[in-house]
């Protein structure tokens, strides 16, 4: 796990480092923001511990612009001697995770970064994969044995949706919910989708991945040994 420490004074950088690495963490380390706040947009890090006064850009300010320019949510544990309430509020509001008032106990410190990194670790990833077919819900790209995929706008939602949430039966009014929230259209336009996208999806290939479980829903899967 790749961690990064952007703080001025060269003590407890040391002593954060020198504990961070006996657990096994890859560490680098920054004395001002904009190194900070450059090292941050340009290598992948799991978690950040950003001191809150730095020289530079401060740690509020850092962390306004990681969360603007980044492209994905890396989480940050702030660290100040300033323990008012309202420095506080003005690390949440830039987009802070965590929070530590100094001194504060490096065991501590790397129970929150280990918390940080599992609870980031749970947002789902942005490509999802069943068997030989391959989703990207930010490129909305879909491709299926190395052959691209063309969906609209509902038959991608119903397709990620299944994606999401593969190897068990889902029920039509999940699938309903999933892509037309609280405005269901009639009971056979699920149907129809679901048709239009086999014949996307399953159709040209050899082995289907949607599958109805009659009386109970559909159920998207590569393990066919379950029909
Ligand atoms: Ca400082």
């Amino acid at each position: 796990m790749n961690i990064l420490i952007v703080e001025d004074n060269q003590d407890i950088a040391a002593s954060i480092y020198d504990y961070l690495e006996t657990l096994g963490y890859t560490i680098d380390a920054a004395r001002d923001g904009l190194t900070g706040l450059h090292l941050a947009l340009t290598k992948d890090y799991d978690v950040i511990i950003l001191d809150l006064g730095l020289p530079g850009i401060d740690g509020t300010e850092l962390c306004r612009r990681l969360r603007q320019d980044a492209k994905r949510l890396i989480p940050v544990i702030m660290l100040t001697a300033r323990d008012s309430l309202e420095n506080k509020l003005e690390g949440f509001q830039s987009g802070a995770d965590d929070y530590l008032i100094k001194p504060f106990a490096l065991k501590e410190l790397a129970a929150r970064v280990k918390a940080l990194s599992e609870r980031i670790r749970r947002i789902p990833p942005s490509q999802l994969q069943i068997g030989d077919l391959a989703l990207n819900m930010e490129t909305h790209d879909v491709h299926r044995a190395g052959k691209h995929i063309n969906l609209n706008p509902i038959l991608f939602r119903l397709l990620t949706f299944l994606m999401q949430n593969p190897h068990r039966v889902i029920k039509r009014e999940e699938l309903e919910y999933a892509v037309w929230q609280d405005n269901r259209p009639d009971s056979d336009a699920l149907r129809t989708h679901l048709s239009n996208l086999r014949q996307a999806v399953d159709k040209p290939f050899e082995r289907p991945l949607i599958h109805t479980v009659r009386g109970f829903g559909y159920k998207l899967t590569d393990n066919n040994a379950e029909d």
